[in-house]
């Protein structure tokens, strides 16, 4: 699935592509899981401004002189987007829409079609403001501090394994993600929130961005479909010092690595050097 590295690494290889491009044609093939919203009509001739991530939607606006507003793009379960700049190749059956652009041809390929493209009068007009409401803070913000995240732990009980996942503190410790920052910050991932002190939500904040920006820096994960913008498997997932290494040595300390299962994921981390 694609998760935040992979959709920032994706909007890095789109937006000086796309800064400025004319929309010339929009395809819509088969449902995705939201319907556009417009007629794909009324986007021609549209401008396109500058590629925005927020969470694991992409934002492009999309300005003229009959309308303005953007685009809200989710690469669900299987999606990805790639430009091709000319001699698009015929439309495979996966690929689910399609923005002809005067900077090339811009696809969302899509099999299980959970992603979705659909036209919002701005990020907080409907149904974009609805659709990011409930994301907590992005993690390479720097107004999001130790404090922060300590004061949101504090509301809770849950594991704190189960709380990244859930995104609403922090977005974007998806599963691998969440179990290589808990075992860089030492912390075992059935913790429960409101156990953990400052030092430790300090320590775990600085590993959660740690581990995305190296996620960023190669690329995104190889995980299934991802491709990149410019159609190329990312590496990160062979640097992963715990996740899918159940019963192989802790790369610190040797000890056999554990896997449990929480909030119907796999969370990988090693009893000796995680502590509850
Ligand atoms: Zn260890």
């Amino acid at each position: 699935m694609p998760e935040l590295p992979e959709v920032e690494v994706t909007r890095m290889g789109l937006a000086d592509r796309l800064r400025g491009a004319q929309v010339q044609a929009v395809h819509v093939g088969s449902p995705l899981r939201w319907p556009l919203g417009v007629a794909p009509r009324t986007l021609h001739d549209l401008a396109i401004g500058e590629l925005s991530r927020r969470g694991k939607y992409l934002w492009m606006p999309l300005a003229g002189r009959s309308r303005s507003g953007g685009l809200l793009w989710h690469l669900g379960m299987s999606g990805s987007l790639m430009l091709h700049e000319r001699d698009a190749p015929p439309r495979g059956r996966h690929d689910h829409f399609e923005l002809v652009s005067s900077a090339g041809t811009l696809r969302l390929t899509d099999p299980r079609r959970f992603g979705a493209v659909l036209w919002s009068d701005a990020l907080d007009a409907e149904p974009a403001r609805r659709l990011l409401a409930g994301l907590g803070a992005e993690p390479f913000d720097a107004g999001f501090t130790a404090q922060a995240l300590h004061a949101a732990c504090k509301r809770r009980r849950t594991s704190i394994k189960a709380a990244l996942l859930a995104g609403d503190i922090v977005v974007g410790a998806g599963n691998i993600y969440a179990c290589e920052a808990l075992f860089r910050a030492g912390i075992d991932p059935r913790t429960r929130c409101n156990r953990l002190s400052l030092p430790r939500c300090d320590k775990l904040l600085a590993a959660v961005r740690a581990v995305l920006a190296e996620a960023v820096a190669v690329g995104g994960s190889t995980l299934r479909n991802f491709r990149n913008a410019h159609g190329s498997p990312g590496e990160f997932q062979v640097n992963a010092r715990v996740y899918g290494r159940e019963g192989l040595p802790c790369p610190t300390c040797q000890s056999a690595v554990r896997r449990v299962v929480q909030a119907q994921r796999s969370s990988f981390f090693c009893v000796s050097c995680q502590a509850r």
